[in-house]
C-alpha cells in the first residue's frame, strides 16, 4: 500500500488556516519594535509643528536684506535672541533682525534666516555681507508631514525609522500584535543536553536549539522545553505542562512509521491532529493539528535535522508570520544558476541546499555535499534551498532554478 502524499501547499494551507493572528493591543514604542503595525497611523500634527530656523543666524525680513553683498553689507539693530525651546519673542518690526538658533521658531515679521557665517556676528547691530533667498534657512510648518497624513500603514514593520517616526508625532504606543510565544520540544530517548556526557547510543539534541533559534529569529518568543522521552505519557505531560504559555507549539522526531513514534501515538487519539506524508524531501512525514482546552495550534516535524530545519522553513515560519500579522508568508524566492548537476526524486518536490554566489554578475548557487537529512555540517555552511519540483528528476549544471535565500530579512 502507497500512502497518498499531500502537496507543500496543501499542508501550508492546512496551517494557515488553522492559525490566526494574534489580537493586537496598544504596545509602548520600544515593545512595539520589530514587529508589526497593526493600525493605519495618521499624524496628529504636523512636521515640522512651526516654522523654524534650520541654521544658527538672524531672522530677518527679506525685503531688509535683499541688497546686501560684501561691497554693499546692510546693517540691522538686532532686537533679541531665541533659542530652540523658546518661543519668547513671537514678533519683530521691519528694520530689525532676531538673533535665532538651529530649531528654534522663527518669529512673526520674519521670513528668512541670515547664517552667521554671512554676518559680522554682531551683538547690538549685525552686518550682514550676503542676501538670502527667500525663505532661504527656514524650515516651514507641514513641510515634512501635514497633519492627518496617513505615516505609517497597518502591516509595516516597525523598524528604528518607523519607531522614530511615530515618537516624532508624538505617538507614545501603537497598535501592534505582541510576539508569539512558541514552545520547542525535542522528542527521542537516544537524545542528551549539550554539555552532558554522551554514551555509545546516544547523540546531542540539536534540533530543539536549532528551531528555537529560526523561531526567535523568525520574530517569536521561543521557549525550549528539555528533552522529552519516547513515552506517551510523559510526552502529554510534558505538552500539557507547556500549553498555557504557547500560541504555537513545535515538535521534532517521533513522526514517522518507527515503532517509538512517541509524537504520533500520543496524539493520533487525540483525533485533532493530522498526521501523514507531504510530498516533500527531506521533510515527508509530518502532522499539524491543535492541542487542549483553548486549541493551542501544534506543528510537529520530524527528527532528521535538516528536515527539521526545512520544514519549519516552510511550515512554522509562515504560521509564527501569520500570527505576527506580517506578510508574505514564505520566504521570497529568487532565480539563480545551478553550477552543479543535481539528482532529485519523482513525485517529491527537493528541498537541497546550497551555497549562493554571483557568477558573471548572475546568481548562482552550487549544492552542498550528498544531501542526507543528517548532514548538520552542510546544512550550516548553506545559505540557501534549491527548490526542484516534484516533476523533475535531474536538473543539468547550467539550469536556473529557484532557491529560497535563508539569510534574508523579508
Ligand atoms: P525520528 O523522527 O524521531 O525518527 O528521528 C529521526 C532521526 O533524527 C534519528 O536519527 C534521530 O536520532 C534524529 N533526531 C531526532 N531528534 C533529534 C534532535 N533533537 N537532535 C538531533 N537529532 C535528532
Ligand atoms: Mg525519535
Amino acid at each position: 500500500m502507497t500512502d497518498a502524499l499531500v502537496s507543500v501547499e496543501a499542508h501550508l494551507e492546512r496551517i494557515l488556516t488553522a492559525v490566526d493572528p494574534l489580537p493586537a493591543f496598544d504596545q509602548p514604542l520600544m515593545e512595539a519594535f520589530g514587529l508589526a503595525a497593526a493600525e493605519d497611523v495618521y499624524a496628529r500634527v504636523a512636521l515640522p509643528g512651526f516654522d523654524n530656523s534650520a541654521m544658527d543666524g538672524y531672522a530677518v525680513a527679506h525685503a531688509d536684506v535683499a541688497t546686501a553683498s560684501r561691497e554693499t553689507p546692510v546693517h540691522l539693530p538686532v532686537v533679541g535672541e531665541i533659542g530652540a525651546g523658546q518661543a519668547s519673542l513671537l514678533a519683530m518690526s521691519p528694520g530689525t533682525a532676531v538673533k535665532i538658533m538651529t530649531g528654534a521658531p522663527v518669529p512673526a515679521g520674519a521670513d528668512s534666516v541670515v547664517p552667521y557665517e554671512w554676518t559680522d556676528h554682531g551683538v547690538a547691530n549685525v552686518v550682514i555681507s550676503q542676501a538670502p533667498d527667500r525663505g532661504q534657512h527656514v524650515r516651514p510648518k507641514g513641510q515634512d508631514i501635514s497633519e492627518g497624513d496617513l505615516i505609517v500603514q497597518a502591516g509595516t514593520v516597525l523598524g528604528p525609522r518607523q519607531i522614530g517616526l511615530l515618537a516624532a508625532i508624538g505617538r507614545p504606543s501603537v497598535r501592534s500584535r505582541p510576539r508569539p510565544r512558541v514552545v520547542v520540544m525535542s522528542t527521542g530517548s537516544e537524545l542528551r543536553e549539550p554539555g552532558s556526557a554522551l554514551g555509545r547510543d546516544s547523540i546531542y539534541d540539536g534540533n530543539s536549539f536549532l528551531l528555537a533559534a529560526a523561531a526567535r529569529q523568525a520574530g517569536a518568543i521561543a521557549y525550549r522545553v528539555g528533552i522529552v522521552p519516547d513515552e506517551p505519557r510523559t510526552f502529554l505531560n510534558a505538552l500539557n505542562d507547556q500549553l498555557v504559555r504557547a500560541d504555537l507549539v513545535v515538535t521534532s522526531g517521533g513522526v514517522s512509521m518507527g515503532d517509538y513514534d512517541v509524537v504520533k501515538e500520543a496524539l493520533s487519539p487525540l483525533g485533532t491532529v493530522w498526521f501523514g506524508g507531504v510530498a516533500m524531501q527531506p521533510g515527508k512525514p509530518q502532522g499539524f493539528g491543535t492541542v487542549g482546552e483553548d486549541a493551542i495550534p501544534i506543528v510537529t516535524l520530524p527528527g532528521n535535522p535538516v528536515s527539521s530545519y526545512i520544514s519549519f522553513e516552510q511550515f512554522v515560519l509562515p504560521a509564527i508570520r501569520r500570527l505576527m500579522g506580517r506578510t508574505p508568508y514564505t520566504r521570497p524566492e529568487a532565480d539563480a544558476m545551478l553550477t552543479h548537476g543535481l539528482r532529485a526524486p519523482e513525485g517529491r518536490r527537493m528541498f537541497a541546499r546550497g551555497i549562493l554566489s554571483v557568477v558573471d554578475g548572475r546568481l548562482a548557487v552550487t549544492p552542498v555535499g550528498p544531501q542526507g537529512s543528517h548532514m548538520i555540517g552542510d546544512l550550516a555552511e548553506s545559505d540557501a534551498l534549491i527548490v526542484v519540483p516534484e516533476s523533475v528528476t535531474w536538473v543539468e549544471a547550467g539550469e536556473t532554478v529557484t532557491v529560497q535565500p535563508l539569510d534574508e530579512e523579508f
